[in-house]
């Protein structure tokens, strides 16, 4: 089943485009990595799905339903969840507040949330009571994840969940999204400059550049045969 449907999307800042006829559909369960060099678009396409920016021209629908960026707290609700770059957290609210205030969380599942929380991340167990901004960086990024995870979304869009991260903290926290999208059936939208581990996790590979797609292909082949996406990198 499709859950992100993009077709002819034009998105960016001000109405100008800086993501031209990106045309992107994900299944149910399937991860698709969105690579590319710096300004290629990548994080200006996730925050149009997820209705942070506006859509200029072409269509992004999730299950069906176009998204909507005079109410993205709606497609938050909707079952869009976005680990953004900055991981968006409150740094003065303790580890459970900031679980509890996860966009699109429904009421019904906070009791459950702070167990799927630790479930998927045992390290935040003992720290549940502490405040966001006295955890290391990988302490945060886990938290940032979680809090998309918790509400059990459709799709799942995680942004740079590396950055700033030890290479051996990005190798743990990779593969559950991997996870989520095998036990939840999520789709899932991941962007990530390691290249290699992201074709590991991934089903597809979409590449962009400028704005639009140059390489869309089976990450597995692309993980075997490295020269295209070197190319596609190159332009
Ligand atoms: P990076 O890895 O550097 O984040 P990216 O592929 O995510 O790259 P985007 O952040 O989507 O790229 O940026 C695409 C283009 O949009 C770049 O040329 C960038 O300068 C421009 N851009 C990003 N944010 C804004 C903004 N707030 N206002 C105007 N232009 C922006």
């Amino acid at each position: 089943m499709t859950v992100l449907s993009i077709h002819g999307l034009d998105a960016g800042y001000n109405g100008v485009p800086v993501v031209r006829g990106l045309d992107l559909e994900v299944a149910a369960g399937e991860v698709v990595a969105l690579l590319g060099p710096n300004g290629a678009g990548k994080t200006t396409t996730l925050r149009t799905i997820s209705g942070l920016l506006p859509v200029i021209q072409g269509s992004v629908d999730v299950a069906g339903e176009p998204t909507d960026s005079r109410r993205p707290y709606k497609v938050a609700r909707r079952g869009v969840a976005h680990v953004a770059e900055d991981r968006s957290l409150f740094p003065g609210l303790t580890v459970k507040e900031n679980l509890r205030l996860s966009p699109g969380l429904k009421r019904r599942d906070r009791a459950a949330a702070y167990d799927r929380a630790v479930d998927v991340f045992p390290a935040l167990g003992p720290l549940l009571n502490r405040r966001a901004g006295l955890l290391s960086g990988g302490e945060q990024q886990m938290l940032a994840v979680a809090r998309g995870i918790i509400t059990n979304p459709q799709l799942l869009l995680v942004d740079e969940m590396s950055l700033g991260l030890a290479p051996v903290i990005v190798e743990e926290m990779l593969p559950v999204v991997r996870r989520v999208a095998d036990e939840l059936n999520t789709a899932v939208v991941v962007v990530e400059q390691h290249i290699h581990l992201a074709l590991e996790l991934a089903d597809r590979a979409v590449v962009l550049a400028n704005g639009s797609v140059v390489l869309d292909g089976d990450a597995a082949a692309l993980r075997d045969d490295p020269s295209q996406i070197e190319a596609s990198y190159l332009g």
